[in-house]
């Protein structure tokens, strides 16, 4: 057989049958000669299955992208399934003017994200194979968006697992380094270049109006980063405190709440958890919560002390709520599952001594699709719960 292509154990092929598209090193009977890039795939039985991403350094060496043997993946063929993932993202565009455009394996173009904020790119190349059809990504973007400029924000640890290099790097154009968002009525500040991650977390948008829908009273947002569910809640509150670490996120979230003319918005930066505490041996109460931390779990070793800080800090807002108060909590650590954050909602609850009542559970928006199949395009979750006594 020849060795441009992957040959794969009957298991790796079983996975591709059953809609997920990596394949482990493990189930690679015999590796490509190539370097990185596009390789045809087949099984041991020499029955072809298609074209992958190959990354010879990584755990993921193969990738699966189109199902077809025939298929040419060229510029046009990236070009294609860009256009597919932009057309899903249509209807919001009279939302926001801030979304993901490619969510990875979520929009069959494995490890490739791409987040718009205005006229301005951002874009992870998150795997060995990707990255050799750089040139044909960025075509293809620019085509299509008419973006003004992109930043590769290539600093994300997963390249570390592929051998390739870290760093932020502008692909085209030149990117401000804060960029006005509009989402859905609010305006905030984004830090594409400096920012966490591409420099907005734009998968809460929807959890967001929700939660601002029925915010009321002193409220009071937790992890809030650069406000954007402190300003949500700012329409409808008396007041909002947003507590945050991070000095620099929470100076934005300031000007944020400048930018839409909010004055009953402060901001405290301090440790979430003990802002609480604090907050209890006070006295205090907050008809209206949000709990968005960062994901605590961060791979599976970490899960059971991730699962104890997400319990502790639901627990102690809960405590806090008035009768009748809400909390939104949410976690977007993939390792926690939703049945294991609604049981740790439970403990929590238990725990608090609350009776806290279901309102409603929330997902990912439609521009960060989650495959059933894919399990890993899936991580965030999130509950609307109100105390009921
Ligand atoms: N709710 C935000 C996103 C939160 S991201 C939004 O909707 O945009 C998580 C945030 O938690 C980050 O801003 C990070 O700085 C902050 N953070 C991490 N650990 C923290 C802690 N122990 N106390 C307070 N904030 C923390």
């Amino acid at each position: 057989m020849s060795r441009d292509a992957a040959i794969v154990s009957l298991r790796g092929a079983k996975r591709w049958q059953q809609g997920h598209p990596w394949i482990f090193r493990s189930d690679v009977s015999q590796p490509p000669l190539g370097a990185a890039g596009a390789v045809r795939v087949r099984d041991v039985r020499g029955h072809a299955l298609g074209w992958a991403l190959w990354s010879p350094g990584s755990e993921i060496s193969l990738r699966l992208i189109d199902g077809d043997p025939d298929a040419v993946i060229d510029g046009a063929w990236w070009h294609a399934r860009l256009d597919q993932a932009l057309a899903r993202r249509a209807p919001l565009a009279s939302q926001t003017n801030a979304c993901r455009l490619v969510h990875g394996e979520g929009d069959g173009l494995p490890s490739l994200v791409v987040d718009r904020f205005d006229r301005w790119l951002v874009v992870q190349l998150l795997s060995a194979g990707l990255e050799t059809f750089r040139a044909e990504i960025v075509d293809a973007l620019r085509s299509l968006t008419g973006a003004e400029g992109a930043l590769a924000r290539n600093d994300a640890a997963v390249r570390d697992r592929e051998g390739l290099p870290r760093g932020v790097e502008p692909l085209w154009g030149t990117v401000p380094d804060e960029i006005e968002v509009l989402e859905h009525g609010v305006r905030y500040l984004a830090a594409p270049r400096t920012g966490q991650k591409t420099g907005a977390f734009l998968d809460q948008r929807e959890a967001r109006v929700l939660v601002g829908g029925v915010a009321h009273g002193r409220a009071l947002d937790l992890f809030s980063y650069h406000g954007s569910f402190a300003l949500h809640l700012a329409r409808r509150a008396d007041a909002v405190t947003a507590v945050d670490s991070s000095g620099p996120a929470l100076a934005r979230a300031a000007q944020n709440a400048t930018l839409n003319g909010f004055t009953n918005v402060t901001c405290a930066e301090a440790d979430a958890f003990e802002f609480l505490r604090e907050a209890l041996r006070n006295g205090e109460r907050y008809d209206t919560i949000v709990v968005d931390p960062p994901a605590f779990a961060k791979n599976r070793p970490s899960l059971p002390a991730a699962v104890r800080a997400y319990r502790d800090i639901n627990l102690h807002a809960m405590k806090l709520l008035t009768p009748g108060g809400l909390l939104y909590s949410a976690s977007c650590s993939y390792h926690l599952t939703k049945p294991l954050f609604w049981e740790m909602l439970q403990d929590a609850a238990a725990g608090a001594g609350r009776r806290m009542v279901l309102r409603s559970l929330t997902g990912q928006p439609l521009d960060h699709p989650e495959v059933l199949t894919i399990p890993e395009t899936g991580y965030l979750k999130g509950a609307l719960l109100e105390a009921a006594d």
